[in-house]
């Protein structure tokens, strides 16, 4: 038998889709991916999620969310989808390994991954052990330190300006010569006296005892090496949305990220989508949570007619 609504992926948007789709009687069913949680599961303390004056660590909030969606009904599978028949909107086909799910409504709420170096090993030993990418979650633990940021575009630019608020010493450290961002934002890099640009330079290793102490920087033209002390190194070279089990079937922007209009609706009527696989911008556990809302408001809509049951 279809489901009504299905949810892939079990971040801030998917759960907070299953919290409202489950109290509007929807049934959802929520495809959690075989790694549950989203990028919250590797985050240490968030003290930015309203609601914690005291922080909550990443995969409590995400455990959180979960008991609160099943409370109201929404139940869980631990899948992976591959691909979507999206031929009939009224009854659309997910393919699970063997199985097919058939659903009148759906959520893709399966976000994006953070971009890491790809150094092998030490990436993962150092890992929320001085070696982040995320600096509105982690910027604050660094207080009076020095750090670098990877990379030359606006998210670079952006998290090298907001470090300044705390560390001592702000290196951005880019392959090129020149930024990707845009010029108002290399303006505010330029302008902050805490910001040293190291044009050029790759990060090709990472070490330390416990913390990250320091990187080695490889430079791009003369391949010469030197090694930069350092508190904690913010990796920010973009995102990778997870789209590819939906093919081309669904609009997407020229970064990759799925298209949408009108806050979370798709081409398709009965397809929604929420939180990080279409939000390059924000990609904040609160704006994903607040998509994930609007996506089961939209989805119930859709659902009943076009009138909530849900206030
Ligand atoms: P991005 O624009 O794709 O920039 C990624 C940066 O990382 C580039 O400078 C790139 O270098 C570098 N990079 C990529 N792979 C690398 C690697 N393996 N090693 C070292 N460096 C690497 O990504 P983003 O900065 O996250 O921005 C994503 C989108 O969000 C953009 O459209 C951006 O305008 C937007 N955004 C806007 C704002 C704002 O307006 N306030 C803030 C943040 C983001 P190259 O330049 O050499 O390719």
């Amino acid at each position: 038998m279809a489901e009504k609504l299905i949810i892939l992926g079990s971040g801030p948007s998917g759960l907070t889709a299953a919290i409202y789709a489950a109290r509007a009687d929807l049934n959802p069913l929520v495809l959690e991916g075989i790694n549950p949680g989203g990028q919250l599961m590797g985050t240490t303390e968030v003290d930015n999620f309203p609601g914690f004056p005291d922080g909550i660590m990443g995969p409590e909030l995400i455990q959180n969310m979960k008991k609160q969606a099943e409370r109201f009904g929404a139940k869980f599978e631990t899948k992976n989808v591959d691909s979507v028949d999206f031929s009939n909107p009224k009854n659309l086909k997910l393919v699970v390994s063997e199985k097919t799910y058939e659903t009148e409504s759906l959520i893709i709420a399966t976000g994006a991954t953070a971009r890491w170096l790809n150094l092998g090993k030490d990436e993962e030993r150092f890992w929320g052990k001085g070696y982040t990418a995320c600096a509105t979650c982690d910027g604050f633990f660094f207080r009076d330190k020095i750090v670098g940021v990877v990379g030359g575009g606006d998210s670079a630019c952006e998290e090298a300006d907001f470090l300044t608020k705390f560390a001592t010493k702000v290196y951005l450290i880019h392959r090129r010569d020149e930024l990707r961002a845009s010029k108002p934002m290399q303006k505010r890099v330029f302008d902050n006296p805490k910001i040293e640009i190291l044009w050029d330079k790759n990060v090709t290793d990472l070490h330390g005892e416990n913390l990250l102490e320091s990187v080695e920087l490889t430079d791009s033209k003369t391949d010469k090496k030197n090694s930069l002390k350092l508190d904690g190194l913010f990796v920010s070279i973009g995102h990778t949305p997870a789209t590819k089990f939906l093919g081309e079937s669904l609009e997407k922007l020229p970064n990759g990220y799925l298209k949408v209009e009108n806050h979370t609706k798709t081409k398709i009527p009965s397809v929604f989508v929420a939180g990080d696989v279409c939000d390059h911008q924000y990609r904040q556990a609160i704006t994903a949570a607040g998509m994930g809302c609007m996506a089961a408001l939209d989805a119930e809509r859709y659902l009943t007619g076009g009138i909530s049951q849900t206030y």
